[in-house]
């Protein structure tokens, strides 16, 4: 690990200030990704800026027909909350398969979608519930977030504050787990609202995708037949060590099917 300055800060304000005037800073949350990079030396920031201690970031709030998660909330937090799990229990139940109990402890939903792996979870659930990602600097829509692997829309003086999920009539989460790390070799998250479907892929790309062509049909005829007239193109697909493109082409349809099965 090579040196840095550390900041334990108490407010979005300290920590937006830091960002603006350090030469290259990043900031800590949960740490389970960014402290394994920095003791592999992938990465050296001048700065360390610890926000885990930052009040109102990790609540969960339920308002109208949104869920409402703080960016410090834990994948813990999250699996185990009574109201995400009666009002989208597939987020629960998504929270609940990331890693092992020390990720899940010491995770965070911010750290997870700021980071932007590829084959990460919370993406799908992003893209798929049409959420809503609050900054210190702006809002966006869950189209405009993920940009490519590792990249998001946001610059790096800018901190997530929240994500606001809608409340779907119906989803689900159907995820093919790497044996050793419990990452997504491929994960399908469906959400019908009253009038459309949403599908959101993770881990079969370089970044999450929606299938819009499936989500067409399944706004018209929800059934499995609809599988019948769409193509997945795996040309594109992540290839390696863990599977081919041609491989996780195949899960993801395997996948799509177990996905609406459950919905029907
Ligand atoms: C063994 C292991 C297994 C795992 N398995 C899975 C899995 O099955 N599924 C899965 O989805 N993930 C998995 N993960 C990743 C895990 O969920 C991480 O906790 C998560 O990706 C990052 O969250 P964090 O709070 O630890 O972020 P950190 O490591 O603290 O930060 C990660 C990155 O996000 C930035 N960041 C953090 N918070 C914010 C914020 N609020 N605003 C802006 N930028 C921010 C940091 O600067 C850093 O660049 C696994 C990790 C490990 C170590």
């Amino acid at each position: 690990m090579y040196n840095f300055k550390y900041h334990k800060v108490n407010t979005i304000q300290e920590a937006s200030n830091l960002l603006i005037s350090c030469d290259d800073p990043k900031i800590l949350a949960g740490g389970h990704t960014l402290i394994p990079t920095l003791k592999q030396r992938l990465s050296q920031p001048s700065d360390i800026i610890d926000i885990s201690m930052i009040k109102d970031l990790n609540k969960i709030d339920l308002e109208d027909n949104k869920i409402i998660i703080g960016a410090l909330c834990t994948h813990n937090d999250i699996a185990s909350s009574i109201d995400v799990l009666s009002n989208i229990d597939s987020l629960s139940k998504l929270a609940q398969q990331i890693g092992d109990p020390q990720v899940r402890h010491r995770g965070t939903i911010g750290g997870s979608i700021a980071n932007a792996d590829p084959a990460a979870d919370y993406p799908a659930a992003v893209i798929a519930l049409d959420a809503k990602i609050y900054t210190s600097k702006s809002i966006y829509n869950s189209d405009d977030f993920f940009v490519e692997m590792f990249e998001t829309a946001i610059s790096p003086d800018e901190i997530i504050q929240k994500i606001e999920f809608t409340i779907p009539t119906a989803s689900t989460y159907r995820k093919f787990r790497n044996p050793a790390s419990g990452y997504a070799m491929a994960g399908v998250f469906i959400a019908k609202f009253d009038d459309i479907v949403r599908v959101a892929i993770t881990g079969a790309s370089s970044v999450v995708f929606r299938l819009r062509d499936l989500e067409d049909a399944l706004s018209n005829n929800f059934t499995t037949s609809v599988l019948d007239n769409i193509t997945i193109d795996s040309s594109d697909f992540n290839d390696d060590i863990h599977a081919s493109s041609k491989y996780r082409g195949n899960l993801v349809k395997v996948l799509i099917e177990e996905a609406i099965s459950d919905l029907i």
